[in-house]
């Protein structure tokens, strides 16, 4: 663009801020009102856990320190794993996070998540207070994001939802296994590859060992999207083409989970 139409473009745009959001333009430019389709999650509020925290390594006393996990105790946090080139899970599930929160938000959802920043100056928060975070802003769901580290070969994603154990997980063991479901079912469409290493075929896992699944009193799943040590899933995980896929998968199966498609 050249500097004479920049200038006419900014002269247009700073006589619209003066009157006001439509007034003098036609009236099929103005906007739309928003609508229950165009907002089809409007009303709700959604959970985010980012992984990890990109300090958490710089941290160890405070990673370390054990909290209770869901009747036993686990350390508060670990350092997360990374691809070959070095790129941190915590980023990773980081980028993708805000990814998802952007989506839901247009849709209407009001989203929470429980880190803000992915900061080398922070650490945590730990499994038992992420676990417990859902409830706490009253949150429909949470859905945690992780990767994984596993040998090379390995790739594909799975989703892990908590096995029931009363009294930790006797209400959310079922919807999170439909939640898991769900969001399987998306990242497949989405044609991400399922796990190879994980869950037979099904990438699904149903675990008790997860203080962020056992904590929570809403239905929760997390999501290791892929093998951060396999090239083919760290390529997708360490591009915004990639990371957007993820994330329209991910919101496509809240969406179908709460049946708001
Ligand atoms: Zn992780």
């Amino acid at each position: 663009m050249n500097k004479m139409i920049n200038a006419a473009v900014g002269a247009l745009l700073a006589i619209t801020l003066a009157t006001g959001s439509s007034a003098g333009m036609p009236s099929s430019a103005a906007p739309s009102a928003p609508n229950a389709s165009a907002r089809p999650l409007a009303g709700l509020t959604i959970a985010i856990d980012p992984g990890h925290q990109l300090g958490n390594a710089r941290f160890p006393r405070q990673i370390n320190q054990l909290v209770d996990a869901g009747g036993f105790k686990k350390a508060c946090n670990t350092t997360g794993t990374a691809t070959n080139a070095g790129v941190p899970e915590a980023t990773v599930a980081w980028q993708v996070s805000r990814a998802v929160r952007a989506r839901l938000v247009r849709m209407g959802a009001k989203v929470v998540m429980t880190r803000n920043a992915n900061s080398r100056h922070l650490w945590g928060p730990c499994v038992d207070k992420r676990g417990a975070f859902p409830g706490q802003h009253g949150a429909a769901l949470m859905v945690s994001i992780h990767a994984d580290g596993s040998s090379a070969r390995n790739r594909g994603f799975h989703v892990i939802a908590p096995q029931k154990r009363a009294p930790w997980t006797t209400t959310t063991a079922k919807p999170s296994l439909r939640l898991a479901t769900q969001l399987r079912d998306a990242l497949t469409s989405a044609g991400v590859p399922r796990s190879t290493y994980v869950g037979s075929g099904t990438a699904l896992s149903v675990r008790s060992d997860l203080g962020t699944l056992n904590r929570s009193v809403v239905p929760v799943s997390m999501i290791e999207l892929g093998n951060m040590r396999n090239a083919s899933d760290a390529a997708k995980m360490t591009t915004r083409r990639g990371r957007a896929q993820y994330a329209d998968a991910i919101v496509a199966g809240v969406r179908s989970y709460l049946g708001r498609s």
